[in-house]
C-alpha cells in the first residue's frame, strides 16, 4: 500500500519534472550607491525608488506562490553593484527570468508613464537616448564593463532568449495596463507607454528571459507624487508579482509541449 502512494507521488515528477522545479527571478534594482540614477525635481532619488520597489516586489513575488518562487536581488542595500557583476550574478544562480527595475528622466517634464523593454541591439533614437543613459552608470563604467572579458564571452546572449523575453514583456505591459493605466482611481492611473526594444548592457549578456521596466517618469510631477504613495507601490508590485506568476505558466505550457 505504501508503496502504491510513493508511486502516485512520483508519477507527476516523471512526468512533469519542469512543473515541479522552483521558479527562480532575479530582482535587479537599478543604480545604487554613489550611482543614484535619476533624481527628481524633489529630490527623491532613481536608485532608493528602485531598491524599495525590488524589495516589495521579492515580498510579492514569494508569498503564497504555490509551487513557490524564489527571488534573488542584485543588491539589497544602497551600494554601488557594476553592470558586469549584476549580469554575473544572474546567470551564476541560473535565473529562469530576469527583470531590472529603473525609473525614467526626461527634459519635457510632461512625458508620463510605464515602459516595459526588452533587448535588441538597435532601437530608435528615443530608446537608444534611454539606453544610454541607463548604460552609464557613472559615465565610464559603460566602457569599463563592455572590455570586461566575462561581458564579451556573454554578449549577444541575450538573441537566445529574445521570443521568450518579448512574450514576458507583454504579458507584465498588460498586467500593468489593466492595474494601473486603465484604472478609474487616479491615485493609481499611471500612463502604459507599451513595450519597447532598446540595447541595455545590462540585459544583452542575460542567459535567460529578461525585461528591463521603466517604471515611471522621476521628471513628471504626477508619477513622482504616485512613487510617494505606499498604497500605489504595493499594488505595482503587486502586479507585476502576478504577471510573474502568469509568465511561470507560459514557461511551463512552452517546456509541457516540448516534450
Ligand atoms: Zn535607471
Amino acid at each position: 500500500m505504501k508503496i502504491k502512494i510513493l508511486l502516485l507521488l512520483l508519477v507527476p515528477v516523471l512526468l512533469f519534472p519542469d512543473h515541479l522545479k522552483v521558479m527562480k527571478v532575479i530582482i535587479d534594482a537599478g543604480h545604487g550607491g554613489y550611482d543614484g540614477g535619476a533624481v527628481s525635481d524633489y529630490g527623491i532619488r532613481e536608485k532608493d525608488v528602485t531598491l524599495e520597489m525590488a524589495l516589495l516586489l521579492k515580498k510579492h513575488i514569494e508569498g503564497a506562490t504555490e509551487p513557490p518562487i524564489t527571488a534573488i536581488l542584485t543588491r539589497s542595500e544602497d551600494k554601488f553593484v557594476p553592470l558586469i557583476e549584476r549580469v554575473g550574478l544572474a546567470n551564476k544562480s541560473e535565473g529562469d527570468l530576469f527583470i531590472s527595475l529603473h525609473m525614467n528622466a526626461s527634459p519635457t517634464k510632461r512625458d508620463s508613464g510605464f515602459e516595459v523593454y526588452f533587448y535588441d541591439s538597435t532601437g530608435d533614437a528615443e530608446t537608444a537616448a534611454v539606453a544610454k543613459r541607463e548604460n552609464e552608470q557613472d559615465g565610464s563604467v559603460e566602457n569599463k564593463d563592455r572590455n570586461n572579458p566575462l561581458f564579451i564571452l556573454w554578449d549577444l546572449a541575450q538573441n537566445e532568449f529574445s521570443k521568450e523575453s518579448s512574450g514576458a514583456s507583454d504579458i507584465i505591459q498588460s498586467a500593468l495596463d489593466g492595474a494601473l493605466n486603465r484604472n478609474a482611481d487616479t491615485t493609481l492611473k499611471l500612463r502604459d507607454r507599451g513595450v519597447k526594444q532598446a540595447n541595455f548592457l545590462v540585459l544583452n549578456g542575460m542567459k535567460m528571459p529578461s525585461v528591463l521596466l521603466e517604471m515611471g517618469f522621476l521628471t513628471n510631477k504626477n508619477d513622482e507624487e504616485k512613487f510617494k504613495k505606499q498604497e500605489f507601490k504595493e499594488r505595482y508590485a503587486a502586479t507585476i508579482a502576478d504577471a510573474v506568476r502568469e509568465i511561470r505558466q507560459k514557461f511551463d505550457k512552452k517546456s509541457a509541449a516540448g516534450r
